[in-house]
């Protein structure tokens, strides 16, 4: 493979592939092979050779580093089980709420471009996932800094924080093939996201 070497943003010399790829993720299991969260495969890595966890599944490519040549691991699971807090939350962005909303805007159906926070924020309106919904550009300079009503729009759902936590962090990026398998309610939330 073609490679060269250029310095890290720590100074260090890592070497790198000719084109970088994209960040690749993995995806988390428990010991009970329940899904726990999603990692950079350099994360992934680190578990696997800090014997936290096990490799279930490596894509057929290389992890490579001077002194590393190892799977690259796109599901992992914990050797030890982790209880979970029940009502551990995502972060509220763009790539999240996109997910959630299935890229559509939530007062027309339109194809979204930005973020509306229903209550402005410039009246109080929080940054949660009860007030953050995605929304086109048209109907986000409609609203300005108006209630939906005041606007004379419509939500067409009421926003609420994701119940399946896991499922939508793997839908706020690229999804591995491996991980379906794992990731029970995934077709469930994926129609919305089909467009
Ligand atoms: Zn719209």
């Amino acid at each position: 493979m073609d490679r060269r070497v250029v310095p890290g943003c720590d100074g260090r010399q890592e070497p790198v592939a000719e084109r970088p790829p994209p960040t690749r993720r993995a995806l988390v299991l428990n010991a009970t092979f329940e899904p726990l969260g999603i990692v950079s495969t350099r994360r992934a890595v680190l578990l696997v050779l800090g014997t936290k966890a096990e490799t279930v599944h490596a894509t057929d490519r290389m992890v490579r580093s001077p002194r590393l040549h190892v799977p690259e691991p796109s599901v992992v699971r914990l050797i030890r089980y982790v209880a979970v807090p029940h009502h551990s939350r995502v972060a509220v962005n763009r790539r999240t709420v996109f997910a959630r909303d299935g890229a559509r805007c939530q007062y027309c159906g339109a194809v979204a471009e930005n973020l509306d926070h229903v209550i402005p924020r410039s009246r109080g309106g929080p940054h949660s996932w009860e007030n953050v919904v995605a929304a086109c550009r048209r109907c986000n300079s409609r609203k300005e800094d108006r209630l939906p009503s005041e606007a004379g729009m419509v939500l067409r759902s009421t926003p609420v924080a994701p119940r399946h936590r896991v499922q939508l962090l793997a839908l706020s990026g690229a999804i591995d093939a491996s991980w379906t398998t794992y990731l029970g309610e995934l077709r469930e939330l994926a129609p919305a996201v089909a467009s």
